[in-house]
Formats: C-alpha cells, sequence, structure tokens
C-alpha cells in the first residue's frame, strides 16, 4: 500500500463517480490499496465507507481508486468496527476513530508500515511499535492484502499472484543489473525497470 497525494480539488461531485478521471489524473490507474495497475474495472473507492459516514459520500478527501477485491473485502470490517464502537461515538469522533485505527494511503507513511517478503507477501513492519504493528495487522486484515487464494478457488482474487510475479521480476532485474558492468546498458535496463514498475504497478514490491 504506497502513500499517495491526492492534492486539492474545488469541483463538487454530485455523483462521485464523476471524480473517477480526476482520481486518475492524480493518482494513476492503480488501485490505491494493492498498487495492481488496472484499466475498467478500477472504481471510485471511499475511505470511510459512504453507507456509514453518509457526508463523505462526495468529498474529494475521502476518495481514492480501488480494485474490486480491495473494495469488497473492506467492508465488512468498517461494517464489524462500526456496530462494535463508531456507531455510539458523535460522527465526528467516529471518523476520527476510524481515520486513527488503520493506517491511510492518504494521510499516512505506508511504506513504513509494511514490507514485502520473498513471494510478494506482505508483511507487518517489525521495526514498528507494538502500538503500531496492531494498527498495521488491522489494515492487512482489512483489506485482505495478506489473503492467498486457496486451490480449490477459481483464482478471483488475482492481488496476491499479481504480486508474486512482480516480485520474481524485480528480484531478476535485480540479479541482472547488479552483473552489468557496462554504464550504457545499466542505463537501459534501469529505464526498462522502471517503465516495466509503470506498467505493472505494485510499486511496494
Ligand atoms: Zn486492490
Amino acid at each position: 500500500m504506497r502513500p499517495v497525494v491526492r492534492g486539492k480539488n474545488t469541483k463538487v461531485f454530485k455523483d462521485y463517480r464523476n471524480a473517477r478521471k480526476n482520481l486518475i489524473d492524480q493518482l494513476g490507474e492503480y488501485c490505491s490499496y494493492c498498487e495492481m495497475r488496472l484499466g475498467s474495472s478500477l472504481a471510485v473507492e471511499h475511505i470511510l465507507p459512504q453507507a456509514l459516514f453518509s457526508d463523505e459520500k462526495t468529498n474529494w478527501e475521502n476518495f481514492c481508486l480501488a480494485c474490486i477485491n480491495c473494495n469488497s473485502t473492506k467492508k465488512s470490517p468498517m461494517e464489524r468496527r462500526w456496530k462494535d464502537s463508531w456507531q455510539n461515538l458523535h460522527i465526528i469522533s467516529a471518523k476520527i476513530a476510524a481515520r486513527s485505527e488503520f493506517y491511510w494511503l492518504d494521510q499516512d507513511n505506508t511504506f513504513r508500515a509494511f514490507e514485502y517478503t520473498k513471494g510478494g507477501h506482505i508483511q507487518v513492519h517489525p521495526f514498528l511499535s507494538l502500538e503500531e504493528q496492531k494498527v498495521a495487522q488491522a489494515t492487512v486484515e482489512m483489506v485482505g492484502l495478506d489473503k492467498t487464494p486457496k486451490p480449490d478457488m477459481q483464482m478471483k482474487d488475482r492481488r496476491w499472484i499479481n504480486r508474486k510475479d512482480a516480485w520474481e521480476t524485480a528480484e531478476r532485474y535485480r540479479q541482472n543489473l547488479r552483473k552489468c558492468n557496462d554504464e550504457e546498458l545499466l542505463k537501459q535496463m534501469q529505464d526498462m525497470i522502471v517503465s516495466h514498475a509503470v506498467d505493472k504497478g505494485f510499486f511496494s514490491v
């Protein structure tokens, strides 16, 4: 989950879906949570769910972009927290709680919170304090970034398998880069790595 800068937007969105183009211009065509590059299936996502925080439905500051898996996985944990705690709070306090019980890509340095390991697996960064580790773990579970598909499933959730591919490609590039002694070739390889990352996403890898 990479940190993103949404930027300011003075436009009023009557329908949040109309913010999609502006968000893509700012964030690129990547899921803000799993970092997978996507085209038409990328949707405007509400960080604070619109079903629970109705006044956040058309708020630019509450938007990001998400794939269908991140979007749908996030729904139940947020509803559970709402039922268990947030619904008993004043709406302002509920928003503060929702924003502080997880790490969010638009307010936290999410590069610091997680590390990616061999095979494209994600884990909470061991250098975090115990309190921070709790928040980071809750975030991973909220979006289901640690999910790997069960063998009998039809791989509907392709986030991990694509991240694994990205990891393996990055590892291959790194080995080739280390072996390279030619300056011109080195530059070409670096350009290739950058364009591969832009093409596939998974910047945290
Ligand atoms: Zn995603």
